[in-house]
């Protein structure tokens, strides 16, 4: 596995790529081949062209970087696959293959925000600050829709109010701070620590704005994402569970032990880590009992998909009563960085995605990832729905 998954950053290895038999059943369940109709926008397309890269019959060239920009990374097709393709490391691998033959001009910016800006948690902080006052002097609405609905106003306090350092009494349990949602959504860092405590766990949350390298993976910048893991890995120390309420970060989080595989010193702590980190939505923990009633809700695909993850268990323990989305469980569009590398399909997807919430007729949408929530957000405000984002944690506790 080790093996595999080093080879794996740098390009899909030959193993993975071997695993599709192009039998093209993830197709229908594919969301870009959907929009396009496209066969290089689908799964089957995309591997086809890592294979004809690794077998020598295709280049890393400007067609085949698109190709791999335009996947959300949704890992829809891997749940779909009935053979296993671990599309998910093999698109992250795609990725990393591509990266060196970018224009200048658009590596340097990639490596500024994803490697730099995002390994250092207080000019994250300072950047997602940024945002609040250039959203509350308005500034918002020249920006993309998705990154505008970042920090409305009402956010500004709530930014900027610390969380404890340490919280309640019991069993140790670190809390990953984050860097989107520790700066657009500590309301539900809050929730998360009222939930913890009242279970019996002492929470001490980590470095405010420390990002888990998730996007850095995502997005071809495998030193990055490792340099990112370590610093984490350092901060939660020998905390039994490692709590996590954002699922692109909880699924990056679980294959730290993979990530630093190769790496003798880091290594055994980096498996260590992983086995401890549980998604808040997979704990099992006693909330208020209440009545909620009626709440839509929204799976992000890295919970789904990549964890087979959701919220309904949590929810209604607290008394809600869950209202399913009719489309199918689509992907929003969010997808890491995809709104701003992908404006068009991204509009396309939020608009099917907030539509389908606001016919499900329910005032609140549990959503249990901060882009999924900030995609959602503004999609609900384009259309002039008027129907609430919440966290499922805000919701139960
Ligand atoms: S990824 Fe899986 S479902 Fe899709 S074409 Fe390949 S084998 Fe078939
Ligand atoms: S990860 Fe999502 S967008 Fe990419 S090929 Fe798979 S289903 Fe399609």
């Amino acid at each position: 596995m080790s093996d595999n998954w080093q080879r794996g950053l740098l390009a899909p290895s030959s193993d993975d790529l071997a695993t599709c038999v192009a039998c093209g059943l993830c197709l229908p369940h594919c969301p870009t081949f959907r929009l396009t109709g496209r066969e290089t926008a689908s799964p089957r397309g995309r591997i086809s062209a890592m294979r004809a890269v690794e077998e020598g019959n295709g280049t890393v060239d400007d067609s085949f970087r698109t190709m791999m920009d335009e996947c959300l990374a949704c890992r829809a097709c891997e749940a779909a696959c009935p053979s296993g393709v671990p599309f998910g490391r093999m698109i992250e691998g795609a990725r990393a293959q591509a990266e060196p033959g970018r224009p200048v001009a658009q590596r340097t910016t990639r490596r500024l925000g994803l490697s730099w800006a995002l390994s250092r948690p207080r000019v994250v902080r300072t950047l997602g600050l940024g945002a609040t006052v250039a959203s509350a002097a308005g500034v918002q609405r020249a920006l993309p829709s998705a990154l505008g609905a970042l920090m409305p106003p009402g956010r500004v306090r709530d930014a900027l109010r610390p969380l404890p350092a340490a919280s309640g009494t019991g069993e140790p349990a670190a809390l990953l701070s984050g860097c989107v949602m520790d700066v657009a959504y500590r309301p539900v860092h809050r929730a998360t620590i009222r939930l913890l405590t009242s279970n019996g766990y002492a929470v001490s949350p980590t470095r405010p704005g420390g990002c888990c390298g998730a996007l850095a993976a995502h997005y071809g910048q495998p030193e990055a994402a490792k340099r990112m893991a370590r610093a984490r890995i350092a901060e939660v120390g020998d905390a039994e569970v490692v709590v996590v309420n954002a699922a692109g970060c909880s699924g990056h989080m679980k294959t730290y032990g993979e990530l630093l595989a190769d790496d003798p010193e880091w290594a055994p702590a980096a498996r260590r880590v992983s086995a401890r980190v549980q998604d808040l939505l997979e704990m099992d923990l006693d909330v208020p009992a209440r009545h909620l009633g009626p709440v839509a809700v929204h799976d992000a695909c890295h919970h789904l998909h990549a964890q087979g993850i959701e919220p309904r268990p949590l929810l209604r323990a607290g008394g809600a009563e869950p209202v399913e989305l009719g489309d199918g469980g689509h992907c929003c569009g969010a997808a890491g960085l995809y709104g701003l590398l992908q404006p068009d399909q991204a509009r396309q997807l939020r608009r099917a995605k907030s539509e389908a919430i606001a016919d499900a007729g329910a005032p609140v949408v549990a959503v249990a990832n901060p882009g999924c929530a900030m995609q959602i957000e503004a999609g609900l405000a384009e259309i002039g729905a008027s129907v609430r984002v919440a966290h499922p944690a805000e919701l139960v506790s």
